[in-house]
């Protein structure tokens, strides 16, 4: 046995005992060995039952669950690291802190398992002391264990408060996964949630966050999304509390060393099935199956299960052409605009100032923070937001301008210790070529109910995985986890 099939096989035992009930999920496997038969990384042609386009969380999840069902897979990977929208940002002293997916809770109980197999610990997000609210020139601070949680008390809170109830009551009548069927979903997905947002609040504190919770939880404007879709995102997610809120939300826990841990064990273990620096240019269909082109490889597979955005798996060439409904669905599902600024410190001086780290604010480039300390606290990183039209305007800023603007709204948000950090670091995603935004895809009114259905409906043997899939928890890590589980199974009951 050649070292590398030594490894292969030692990364696959490993997996098995990983995967746990995901995999239990799957038919037993035959006696066939539970190996992938991944060419070496410089060979130019390889063949596998599956084809897995994308090694972020859900193409990871879904290798790993075709091949503890006894699959061969081979994923192709654009970059040279795995994890997609789930990186570790360098922080130019040899650590890093998440430049992308960053926090869970308690109801993302796939990632949790997921992280839980790789041996990765969490740890609560810091949120002791008061949040800071910054509007109108104006600093405050403000609890948020009372009624309202997470949502500051500006003077259009009863009105806010009501279009909150309001959304939450509408988004209980959408099926997650089939927010097409709901019985007004032409109706909502005829209008932005500007609109709906602007006929059903009268104070502008109360539209200011309504803007900002899309801001926060999508990276938009909020007249650039469907109604329905918002609706979907809430039911998905089990409510708006769940979205927004730290304790008891999905922003709630970490994983200690970084989320990016998660998907960098996950892939290790998957070993040579993985192939780096791979983008694919053309998915062919053929008689047997599907001829997948990625640059310096050719791969030879029953199936093919692309597992990314929308948008993204629209840069791909597939031969022959898509159905129409899939096709057009692709250039109907951009990208959020976000990026995230952090600045390190000593020490986490705003926790001895009596606050959590976490702000809303409605002006300057950041709109929103969190404390991303490591579980010791041995140094302190605030890591800012800087979303949707925020992000646009610094296109041409050099990266000085953009340290200027992160810390201009650091210290107005926590006073003049902000202003001198040991270093900064800046993550942003919109540029990056095999991300193309984030956190996730996003609908424009008119897109869901009239292509949703493509999202999930295999093309042949070509299916499609991505948080942008998932019925519970879209747009998220968890999501993504659940897309690649449920794609395996979807691909093993296929062959
Ligand atoms: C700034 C930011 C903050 C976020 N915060 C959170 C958070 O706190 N909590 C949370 O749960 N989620 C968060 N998310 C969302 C989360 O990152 C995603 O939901 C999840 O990582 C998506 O995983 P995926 O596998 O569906 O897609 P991706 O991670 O996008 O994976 C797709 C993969 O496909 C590769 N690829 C693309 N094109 C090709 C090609 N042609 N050929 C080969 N490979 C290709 C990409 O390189 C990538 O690795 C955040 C995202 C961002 C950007």
């Amino acid at each position: 046995m050649t070292a590398v099939s030594r490894r292969r096989l030692l990364g696959t035992g490993a997996l098995t005992a990983a995967a746990g009930a995901a995999m239990s999920a799957l038919p037993a496997s035959s006696a066939r060995a539970q190996t992938s038969r991944a060419a070496p990384q410089d060979a130019p042609n390889a063949s596998a039952d599956v084809v897995i386009v994308g090694g972020g969380l859900s193409g990871l999840t879904a290798a790993r669950d075709l091949i503890a069902a006894g699959r061969s897979v081979i994923v192709l990977e654009a970059r040279n690291r795995a994890g997609g929208r789930v990186y570790g940002m360098p922080l130019g002293d040899g650590t890093t802190s998440e430049g992308g997916a960053e926090f869970i809770g308690s109801t993302q109980t796939r990632i949790a398992a997921l992280a839980k197999d790789m041996g990765v610990d969490t740890f609560p997000t810091y949120n002791t002391g008061k949040n800071v609210y910054y509007r109108n020139g104006k600093r405050s601070l403000y609890a948020t264990d009372g009624i309202l949680g997470a949502v500051p008390p500006d003077w259009g809170v009863i009105d806010l408060e009501v279009a909150l109830l309001n959304i939450g009551n509408m988004a209980k009548s959408i099926t997650p996964g089939e927010p097409w069927k709901a019985a007004k979903a032409e109706e909502w997905d005829s209008q932005t949630f500007y609109t709906w947002s602007r006929a059903n609040s009268l104070s502008s504190g109360a539209r200011f966050l309504l803007d900002e919770f899309i801001s926060s939880t999508l990276s938009v404007r909020s007249k650039d999304v469907s109604l329905l879709y918002v609706l979907h995102y809430i039911a998905s997610a089990g409510g708006v509390d769940p979205l927004i809120n730290t304790k008891g939300g999905g922003q709630e826990t970490r994983f200690v060393g970084g989320s990016q841990e998660v998907p960098l064990r996950l892939a290790a273990k998957l070993g040579d099935a993985i192939r780096y620096n791979a983008p694919v240019r053309g998915i062919e269909t053929t008689g047997s199956g599907v001829t997948v082109t990625a640059d310096g490889v050719t791969v030879t597979a029953k199936r093919a299960i692309v597992a990314m955005s929308p948008a993204i798996a629209g840069k791909i060439a597939f031969s022959p052409g898509l159905p129409a409904s899939r096709a057009q669905l692709m250039q109907r599902y951009p990208m959020g605009s976000i990026a995230k600024f952090v600045g390190v410190y000593e020490t986490p001086f705003w926790r001895a100032d009596g606050l959590t780290g976490q702000a809303v604010a409605d002006s300057g480039a950041i709109d929103a923070t969190f404390d991303n300390s490591p579980p010791d606290a041995s140094r302190g990183i605030l890591m800012g937001f800087i979303n949707q039209t925020n992000i646009r305007k610094l296109d041409a800023a050099s990266a000085d301008d953009i340290r200027a603007a992160g810390l201009d709204s650091f210290t107005k948000l926590y006073g003049d210790k902000a202003a001198t950090p040991v270093l900064t670091a800046f993550q942003r995603w919109d540029n990056e070529v095999w991300s193309g935004g984030g956190p996730v895809g996003i609908a424009p009114p008119g897109v869901l109910t009239e292509y949703g259905p493509a999202l999930r409906t295999p093309c042949g043997p070509v299916h499609w995985a991505g948080t942008e899939t998932s019925d519970i928890w879209t747009g998220y890590m968890d999501g993504a986890v659940r897309s690649g589980e449920r794609v395996a199974k979807e691909v093993h009951a296929a062959l």
